[in-house]
């Protein structure tokens, strides 16, 4: 009985690892460690429940495929990604490459792994307006755009809004320095952000 049990799940683990072995073999270009077959959710949230091409941010969004699952024949979380009908059509089409959507997936990485929701969301209003600089935000939040300020893409400028409650002004200036422009035309062009 106790036999039982333990064959039981290896048979399992064989079955499943030589699906994998085969399918590995047929696409050439799979890394050495099985990739999660996911439900859809954490690519969703991955991009925010957004289109995740910077440049275009659109609602709704469905779950596309980097390589086609014709190649693939899984749906692990690398290969998907978020897009609006719009971008997934133009990425079919070919209109989008491929290296191109395999950079804004990694670069979304990056931004979920280095920068909280404030700071994207100031690093998206910079996108959105090319030729703004400056940014006011309320007093205290230094410590939800520490990152940015570390890697040197905001300034506090040193102006606030005067009002001085507790000892934290109402509202501070936060400057978007070079760096921070040049990271975030690198993010808006498909280029490496690390
Ligand atoms: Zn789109």
């Amino acid at each position: 009985m106790q036999m039982q049990v333990a064959v039981l799940p290896l048979a399992r683990l064989t079955k499943r690892r030589e699906t994998w072995l085969i399918d590995r073999k047929s696409t050439h270009s799979r890394a050495e460690t099985p990739n999660p077959e996911t439900d859809g959710r954490e690519v969703l949230v991955e991009a925010g429940h957004r289109c995740a091409i910077p440049t275009c941010r659109q609602t709704p969004v469905e779950i596309a495929h980097i390589v086609p699952w014709e190649q693939i024949r899984e749906h692990g979380f690398d290969n998907l990604i978020a897009l609006c009908p719009t971008c997934h059509a133009r990425y079919d089409r070919g209109e989008i490459d491929r290296k191109a959507m395999l950079q804004y997936k990694a670069n979304l990485s990056v931004l979920n792994g280095r920068y909280g929701d404030l700071e994207q969301r100031v690093l998206r209003l910079f996108a959105e307006q090319a030729n703004a600089h400056q940014i006011w935000l309320p007093g205290g939040f230094d410590i939800l755009l520490m990152n940015l300020l570390k890697d040197g893409f905001l300034t506090d400028t040193g102006q606030n809004s005067g009002v001085i409650l507790a000892g934290v002004p109402s509202a501070k200036l936060y400057g978007l320095t070079g760096g921070g422009r040049e990271f975030i035309k690198r993010w808006l062009s498909a280029q490496e952000l690390e």
